[in-house]
């Protein structure tokens, strides 16, 4: 069975290492438009790569019910211990997975040479165009040759980090199939906010942040915010950008920032005491309190600085098996569904698990 898997990131990557350990007489060629494989992987968690999370799974995806489903078929145990005999030795800080290498490298290096010790073909620098269903199977054209599958599996991510070869044109390609596509935007991004931020740009907080639609809490966290010139970040604020991006009307959201929880009343005079002086003069200057800095959301950043894209092939599009219902013997895996989850480790889980789905069914 000729196997063709269009994409070589994580799920890709994955997806055929799995398909030739449980069926070594397949035949499974991966297509990557760049010249290396996986060379997302080497910028995740900022270059360690948090590859799973062992803590709570409940709502930390937007379509969540479907992605937990899909986790079921690989748990994070299973993907740990999957990786381990790989030669990917775990650590876990807070739950979070990473090798004990903490290099994002390590995980690329042990999936490459699984790759080639089970005889994985992968065409680099060849970009897929289009493709056709006839009697022979699935006739994909690339920018430099024509191949033709049995199977075909779309593995070719999203639109965030188009600068590393997701730019979202598959996804086009199969709109004009007749895929449903979920409207894609930026997700795991950090914020424009309508309020200034340029005279803090740069300085840290550590807060409780509270994300309201009109007067509804909708999401908190405590956690540490990075404000820009124009707006916020870090982990936190990117955790409230996938929260956003589940809200139909964005002109009500408001993030609430409480720099000072747990302590009361305090005078301006006294902020100095639970914030940073550049912080307090802000804060001072403008008469603004410290235990409820209020911003208004603007905008997303741009895809090139978001770690993941919202949307996708819509969900209803695909089987438990992630097979089209559209057409037989083609399926999709990882962030080209309509799956995005927090920073953690959930993107990358969903896109292993999803490989794993995929592999089982098509040996199945
Ligand atoms: C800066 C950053 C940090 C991140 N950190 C983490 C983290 O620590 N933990 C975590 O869980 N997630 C993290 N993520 C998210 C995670 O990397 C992605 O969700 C995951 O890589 C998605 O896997 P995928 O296989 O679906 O797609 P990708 O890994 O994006 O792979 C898709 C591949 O398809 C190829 N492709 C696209 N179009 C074509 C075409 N036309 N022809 C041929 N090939 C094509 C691309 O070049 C790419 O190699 C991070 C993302 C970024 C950008």
């Amino acid at each position: 069975m000729r196997i063709g898997i269009i994409g070589g990131g994580a799920s890709g990557c994955y997806l055929a290492i799995r398909l030739k350990e449980l069926k070594p007489s397949f035949d499974v060629t991966i297509i990557e438009k760049n010249d290396k494989l996986m060379k997302k992987i080497a910028v995740t968690g900022n270059g360690r790569c948090n590859y799973a999370n062992l803590g709570d799974l409940k709502g930390k995806y937007n379509n969540d019910e479907f992605a937990n489903k899909i986790i079921n078929n690989l748990p994070p145990k299973q993907i740990v211990a999957n990786f381990d005999k790989y030669g990917i030795h775990p650590t876990t800080i807070d739950n979070l997975v990473y090798p004990v290498s903490l290099s994002a490298q390590t995980v690329i290096l042990m999936f490459e040479k699984r790759l080639q010790e089970l005889g994985v073909k992968s065409c680099l620098n060849e970009e897929f165009l289009d493709y056709k269903k006839d009697n022979n199977g699935y006739s994909v054209k690339t920018n430099i040759s024509t191949h033709v599958f049995d199977v075909l599996v779309f593995t070719s991510g999203g639109k965030a980090y188009p600068q590393l070869g997701t730019d979202g044109a598959v996804l086009d390609v199969l709109r004009q199939h007749g895929y449903e596509i979920e409207t894609l935007s930026p997700s795991l991004s950090p914020i424009k906010t309508k309020e200034n931020t340029k005279k803090v740009s740069g300085q840290r907080v550590k807060c409780h942040v509270s994300l309201f639609n009109g007067c509804e809490l909708y999401y908190e966290e405590d956690g540490e915010v990075l404000f820009k010139d124009d707006g916020l970040s870090g982990i936190v604020t990117l955790n409230m950008s996938t929260k956003i991006n589940s809200l139909e009307d964005k002109n009500k959201v408001k993030i609430v920032l409480d720099l000072a929880r747990g302590y009361g009343t305090i005078k301006e005079d006294e902020y100095p005491q639970f914030v940073n002086p550049k912080v307090a003069t802000y804060l001072k200057d403008n008469h603004l309190d410290i235990h409820k800095l209020g911003f208004s959301f603007k905008a997303f950043y741009d895809y090139n600085v978001a770690e993941v894209s919202h949307g996708g092939i819509s969900i209803n599009e695909v089987s438990d098996s992630l097979e089209s219902k559209k057409e037989q013997k083609l399926y999709f895996a990882g962030e080209i569904l309509d799956v995005d989850g927090m920073c953690g480790g959930y993107n990358l889980m969903f896109a292993f698990a999803s490989a794993e789905t995929v592999a089982k069914s098509i040996v199945r």
